[in-house]
């Protein structure tokens, strides 16, 4: 990191799918993934900039697929939700282990693990340096993180929503099947939403335009990436805007 850089954002939260904690794994968490977020986080937070996170479910529960097996649709989500937790818990646990503090504040009660989401708790932890990591997404179901990501952003006032994924930025399609995929720079929110384009989901992009979010969608296993970002390199992953 060069001695001047300067974050370009005061207050930035980054989504982050379960299914991106797996890393190499089919299930679960990779600590290496958890260590090596940690470290990322440490050092934005180091330069100044307050973090929330909002984490998914996806490497352990899902609503949708469990209701696919026969499972009641809301307790799978529930049980989604929950999973979404365990994986804060985790996040919360890296972090401290690296000498940075943290809360996870959840959308649904669950005293004894963690705190319950308290806007005015969460802003005045991120004013102090804390990472907050929101867990259980919006607290109902039949919605998903991304939407609860989007929400928070709204809440919390950030700069920056940043969607960290597994692909560096929105293609035109999947760059996994389709040779000819191209990466978009730069996207308005009514463009991702019109062309179907799976930057997050209808109800969490509807949100961020009516309430003007910049998103940046980006490569969470680019090293360095982050960092990148928060110095104000725009030439990492695709900004989505208004
Ligand atoms: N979920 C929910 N309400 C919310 C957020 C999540 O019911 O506000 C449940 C839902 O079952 C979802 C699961 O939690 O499938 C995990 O969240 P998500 O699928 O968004 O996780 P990700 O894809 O980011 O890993």
């Amino acid at each position: 990191m060069p001695m001047s850089a300067q974050p370009a954002y005061k207050r930035i939260l980054v989504k982050l799918s379960g299914e991106a904690l797996m890393g190499e794994m089919d299930y679960g968490i990779s600590p290496d993934v958890m260590s090596r977020l940690a470290q990322e986080i440490k050092e934005v937070i180091d330069l100044g900039v307050q973090v929330a996170v909002v984490v998914g479910g996806g490497n352990i529960f899902r609503g949708e697929g469990l209701a696919r097996a026969g499972m009641d649709r809301v307790t799978g989500d529930q049980m989604g939700m929950l999973a979404t937790v365990i994986n804060a818990l985790a996040i919360q646990d890296a972090v401290e282990r690296i000498g940075l503090s943290a809360r996870v504040q959840s959308a649904i009660r669950i005293n004894e693990v963690c705190e319950d989401y308290i806007r005015r708790r969460a802003v005045r932890h991120l004013e102090h340096g804390r990472v907050v990591v929101f867990a259980a997404g919006t607290g109902n179901p039949f919605f998903t993180t991304d939407s609860a990501a989007a929400l928070r952003a709204i809440e919390v006032n950030v700069d920056l929503l940043l969607k960290a994924t597994k692909v560096d930025g929105v293609y035109t399609a999947d760059p996994h099947k389709d040779p000819t995929a191209r990466r978009y720079d730069v996207l308005t929110y009514d463009e991702a939403l019109d062309r179907r384009l799976g930057v997050m989901d209808q109800t969490a992009l509807v949100l961020c335009r009516d309430h003007k979010i910049n998103l940046r969608v980006y490569d969470m296993f680019r090293a360095g990436a982050l960092m990148r970002i928060v110095t104000g390199d725009t030439s990492i992953g695709t900004l989505v805007k208004v």
